[in-house]
């Protein structure tokens, strides 16, 4: 589409459903970082907008929390892990986790060496009595990597969201064991509103010492927020960041994308909208014949089995999706705060059509 079929009005349908992070910002955000752009702010979070973002945090954690910005989710979860890991410890994750497959190293690279250690479990869900045995090898021994940390992501890259028993669960272990429990909430918001429950049910009230708090696949440009339910590890995360590189001078346009994200309860509508595009897709898809949809949806993901001749006609439709990649058939639609109930009904109307055709 060109800019002359723009100036028409109508919004043209979206094709893509790859992930998340193709949508745009939301106009709340891009009103905020226009607004924040004028006059003159103290450098390195010594600004307004840094402070109203820590207070906001603050109170929607119920409690205190130290709150560090960064641009990206790998440099959330990276500087989360490192400290809270020591260079000879074990980070337990799911063996389909982003820390695990995605990040290129990073955790180990931020955390001079610590090991990742795969514990499985359904649904792209640690499982806490494999966890607990896993973090009871060679306690100790000083010739072995030490049981340290554990990275939760929720909701989970399948799209799946732990209960408040589930974290709990992990919870307990990790205080029994002594080790400290990351969430990379990369999609938090969409686990929360999904859950219906409060951000400090689904964190500290849990037993989260660290989280990744997301924004940018929900709604924002680019920025993240390191949250610490901890204080003592505030002083270490300042100089870890600083260190990283990760230090913005002008924070105060993290800030302001983040403020706005936190202002009328833009993160939860927008969550909503991608939760409820997918549950509308689900439904859909639910009803055709050949099409299974696969697991349970709990997010803004939606994993089904199309039949190889409708996953042609998509691809030849224009529509841009992952497939093949988790298994034969398997498709990977991922739905975000843009997408329109109409974008969803284009394209369940397409994979009826290829059904039928078949
Ligand atoms: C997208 C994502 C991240 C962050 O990725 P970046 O590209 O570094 O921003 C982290 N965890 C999960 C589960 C994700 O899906």
């Amino acid at each position: 589409m060109d800019s002359s079929d723009r100036s028409h009005g109508a919004k043209a349908l979206a094709m893509g459903f790859t992930s998340d992070n193709i949508a745009g910002a939301s106009p709340e955000v891009v009103e905020a970082m226009l607004a924040s752009s004028t006059g003159q702010a103290s450098p390195y979070g010594a600004d307004d907008f840094t402070a109203r973002v820590e207070r906001k945090l603050s109170e929607i954690f119920e409690r205190e929390v130290d709150v560090f910005l960064v641009p990206t989710g790998t440099a959330a979860n990276s500087l989360c892990l490192a400290t809270i890991t020591p260079p000879w410890g074990n980070i337990y994750c799911h063996p389909s986790s982003h820390i695990n497959n995605d990040e290129c190293g990073a955790p180990a690279f931020y955390t001079n060496g610590a090991k990742l250690v795969a514990v499985d479990g359904q649904s792209a869900k640690i499982d806490p009595a494999s966890l607990r045995s896993a973090a009871s090898v060679k306690v100790g021994d000083v010739h072995s990597t030490q049981p340290s940390s554990v990275s939760i992501t929720q909701a989970t890259e399948v799209g799946s969201v732990y209960t408040l028993d589930e974290i709990q669960a992990l919870g307990d272990v990790c205080k029994t064991s002594s080790i400290k429990l990351h969430m990379d909430g990369s999609r938090f918001a969409n686990a929360l509103v999904s859950l219906g429950c409060s951000p400090a049910e689904m964190t500290w009230k849990a037993g989260v010492d660290v989280l990744s708090f997301g924004a940018t696949k929900n709604g924002v440009f680019a920025a993240e927020a390191i949250v610490l339910f901890d204080a003592s590890l505030a002083s270490e995360m300042g100089y870890r960041r600083k260190r990283a590189g990760h230090l913005f001078s002008k924070m105060r346009f993290l800030s302001a994308q983040i403020d706005a994200y936190l202002t009328d309860d833009l993160w939860l509508r927008n969550a909503r909208q991608a939760n409820g595009a997918a549950q509308r897709l689900t439904q859909g898809l639910e009803g055709l014949s050949g099409v299974e949809v696969l697991g349970a949806i709990e997010a803004n993901i939606v994993f089904c089995r199309l039949p190889s001749a409708v996953i042609e006609s998509l691809l030849q439709a224009g529509f841009e999706f992952y497939h093949d990649r988790w298994g034969p058939n398997v498709v990977r639609l991922v739905t975000s705060f843009s997408t329109t109930i109409e974008d969803v009904d284009n394209l369940l109307a397409h994979v009826t059509r290829a059904v039928v055709a078949r």
